[in-house]
C-alpha cells in the first residue's frame, strides 16, 4: 500500500462498485470538469456527466493516471494564454 493506493473498507458506501479492488484515493474525479478527461462517461438530459460506469479513479493506476491528465490540462492552458 502507498499513498497512491488505499482502501477504506470502513466507508459507509465501500464497496461503491462492483470492483474486487478498489482506490478509494480520488473518492470524486478530479477529472470531473474536463470534456476529454478519457474516461467513459455520458451525458445527461440536465448536462451533467453521469460517470457510473468509470473505474479510472477507482484503478490501482488512477494516482498516476489522474495526475498525467491534470498535468497535461496545464501544459494546454498555458500555451493556449
Ligand atoms: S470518473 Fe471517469 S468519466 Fe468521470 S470525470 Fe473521471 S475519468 Fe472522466
Amino acid at each position: 500500500m502507498s499513498y497512491k493506493y488505499f482502501t477504506n473498507k470502513e466507508c459507509e458506501y465501500y464497496p461503491c462498485h462492483n470492483l474486487e479492488n478498489i482506490n478509494c484515493l480520488f473518492c470524486f474525479c478530479p477529472l470531473y470538469f474536463l470534456d476529454k478527461c478519457g474516461g467513459n462517461y455520458t451525458v445527461l438530459e440536465n448536462g451533467l456527466k453521469d460517470c457510473s460506469k468509470c473505474n479510472i479513479p477507482h484503478s490501482e493506476n488512477g494516482y498516476d493516471y489522474i495526475i498525467k491528465k491534470i498535468k497535461e490540462n496545464s501544459i494546454k492552458k498555458e500555451t493556449e494564454e
